[in-house]
């Protein structure tokens, strides 16, 4: 069992979450290295609260008085135009001040953003691509995540 908090970006605090339930159902994208018999527990969800991060100082430590192990920066932090310029803060803050691991990305990277970034090049050029890796793994997954595919949530 591995208890995780989930920040998104606020550009999507009113996101219902479904991709990032889904991949964490389905073992996609950052999830994929828990195996299916491992459960997941998600102690809990909060936008990061706008820009630079006002619940930064706030969530991920509520996360850890719930038993929180790791935090996961969604993949809306990476999706959105730009990528968001204060991740490493993030990422450092609450590994350093909250003492607690920090994963970069949830669900995989639906095509329609990699279409996107890719015409854009800001992924390129804020060279983000290491970031990416968790949730840019195959194009398969890209795919099944992409909403504005006609066969989505189809099989
Ligand atoms: S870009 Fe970063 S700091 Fe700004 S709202 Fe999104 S996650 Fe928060």
């Amino acid at each position: 069992m591995v208890k995780i908090g989930i920040m998104i970006c606020d550009r999507n605090r009113t996101c219902t979450g479904n991709k990032c339930f889904k991949s964490i159902i389905e073992r996609d994208g950052a999830f994929s290295e828990y195996p299916l018999n491992e459960p997941i527990e998600v102690v809990g969800w909060s936008a990061c609260g706008g820009c630079p991060g006002e619940r930064l100082e706030f969530s991920p430590a509520d996360f850890k008085k719930y038993g929180a192990e790791v935090v996961y920066l969604a993949s809306c932090y990476l999706a959105g135009y730009p990528v968001c310029p204060y991740i490493e803060d993030h990422k450092k803050y609450i590994e350093n001040i909250v003492g607690l691991p920090v994963k970069i990305g949830t669900h995989p990277m639906p095509t329609n953003y990699l279409k996107g970034h890719e015409k854009i090049g800001d992924w390129k050029r804020d060279k983000v691509e290491h970031l990416l890796k968790d949730v840019t793994k195959n194009k398969e997954d890209a795919d099944k995540y992409d909403s504005t595919n006609p066969n989505f949530l189809k099989k």
